[in-house]
């Protein structure tokens, strides 16, 4: 098969288009033909490197997903069946796993991370019940598109945040994956969207796809916006990714008992926390990384009957994964980069 590897770190000058052999695939396993595939900031870090985690080399990333299965051994999903994967690879045997909470296995490994060659290829291997089989309706970008950013969307909003009809939630960068994923699903649970983003075009994407209010991350100081925005109150939910470059906002515009929830840290993870607003206004900092199998195929209800959308910013071509790295890497964007294979 084709696909994209890189055997040393760097820029995406290291990807490269190479024949590799197929792969092969055991009991319990599926082979899928990919049909798209989405970028992720993770696919930037494991190509640039990482202090902490080895990427085995040479490597094929791309942890979302969609195509049709090709061969499988187990399962009840015939050939041809049309799926997208979930990005999330567990034991399946462990005290977490069948609580239902996979993502917090010991085992727990994304799809085209470290182990797991992903789907920058024309074939990928997954455990079967990583298969989640997608209406007709749906095409292969957007069921490429959704996985890995609503899952982690709806894990931090529904799950650790408990977000709640008619709470105000601040969403940071709306541009982003996950940020154009959170906008949407505080919109279906019935919350007030305040988004941030970096252009006046974004911003009018974000207001577009469900903001209700929308601040220049660039031009404007964000805490300052919300309490004027909230009548000095701040709001209930931030969805915090970006790090220490907008931290102490976050946590500044937070109302009394607001939740902070965060699943990354794009711009860096040394940020401090003022105790004092901490305490006194009760308020709760919850770190969130993906989410379940279980809340895939619950999102991906609300993705089949179109109450959510993934935004596709553009495709390229598998050949031109460089260049859409690129463009992610520039932060140009709105929504996903998906590519087509
Ligand atoms: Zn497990």
């Amino acid at each position: 098969m084709k696909a994209i590897r890189f055997h040393d770190h760097g820029g995406p000058e290291v990807l490269r288009l190479e024949e590799v052999p197929d792969p092969v695939i055991g009991p319990g396993e599926a082979l899928v033909r990919v049909r798209a595939c989405a970028l992720n900031h993770l696919d930037l870090w494991q190509r640039r490197g990482l202090r902490r985690v080895a990427i085995p080399l040479p490597h094929i990333s791309g942890s979302d997903v969609a195509g049709t299965v090709v061969d499988s051994k187990g399962g009840d999903l015939p050939a041809g069946t049309r799926v997208m994967l979930q990005p999330g690879v567990s034991c399946g045997r462990c005290l977490a796993c069948l609580s239902g909470s996979d993502n917090e296995c010991p085992h727990y490994e994304v799809l085209g991370y470290r182990n797991h060659p992903g789907g920058y290829a024309e074939l990928v291997k997954v455990p079967v019940q990583n298969l989640v089989p997608i209406a007709d309706s749906v095409p292969f970008v957007d069921a490429a598109a959704f996985p890995l950013t609503f899952v982690t969307a709806w894990h931090m909003l529904i799950t650790r945040a408990n977000l709640q009809r008619g709470e105000d939630v601040l969403v940071l960068a709306a541009g982003s994956g996950v940020g154009q994923a959170a906008v949407q699903i505080a919109r279906l649970v019935g919350a007030r969207v305040f988004a941030t983003a970096g252009t006046d075009a974004k911003l009018e994407r974000a207001r577009a796809i469900g903001a209700a209010e929308v601040i220049n991350h660039h031009t404007q100081d964000i805490a300052e916006e919300i309490k004027r925005l909230t009548n000095r109150r701040g709001v209930d939910v931030v969805v915090e990714h970006v790090g220490v470059a907008t931290w102490a906002k976050s946590v500044r515009s937070l109302a009394r008992n607001g939740r902070l929830v965060t699943c990354g840290a794009t711009t860096g993870g040394e940020a401090g926390v003022d105790l004092l607003a901490l305490f006194s206004k009760r308020l709760s900092i919850l770190g969130s990384y993906m989410g379940t199998k279980a809340e895939l195929i619950r999102a991906a209800e609300h993705l089949f009957a179109g109450r959510l959308t993934p935004i596709i910013d553009r495709t390229f071509p598998l050949a031109e994964a460089g260049a859409a790295q690129q463009r992610l890497e520039e932060s140009g964007q709105f929504g996903k980069i998906v590519l087509e294979v």
